[in-house]
């Protein structure tokens, strides 16, 4: 099963204080993570079988689809862990803000804030801060 997590994360502007978020992500078991990897190579595959009927197109397509879905199968049997939003307090605007995270997104991370666009820094909360 699919385990959720929450962390603490550190939410840092650039001319205020650093204030303590959450950071919602998910982890898989290896067998859930080779059911995904086998639905993305299964879709792949399936769409390199259907490019084939199509006239000139397939001789890209077909090789693409082919070669891309192993690949894309791989990685996503490697990410163990795929972040999923951080919540908190901006500390720019002091509203309560829902981060979306992209499931490839890795900390620290540079990002904006969703409500007042001022730009923001996600870190781990025991990570060393450098001086
Ligand atoms: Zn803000």
């Amino acid at each position: 099963m699919s385990e959720k997590k929450t962390e603490a994360i550190v939410i840092k502007g650039n001319e205020s204080e650093a204030i303590v978020g959450e950071l919602h992500s998910c982890s898989f078991s290896s067998t859930e993570r080779m059911v995904r990897a086998g639905k993305l190579l299964g879709i792949a595959w399936l769409l390199a079988l259907i490019t084939a009927f199509i006239p000139i197109a397939h001789f890209f397509l077909v090789p693409l689809f082919l070669i891309a879905g192993p690949v894309m199968a791989f990685m996503k049997y490697k990410a163990e862990t795929v972040l999923e939003k951080a919540h908190g307090v901006c500390p720019e605007c002091s509203k309560t803000v829902d981060i979306i995270l992209d499931p490839a997104d890795k900390l620290p991370k540079r990002t904006y804030c969703p409500d007042c666009n001022k730009p923001l820094q996600l870190l781990y909360h025991n990570s060393p801060s450098k001086s």
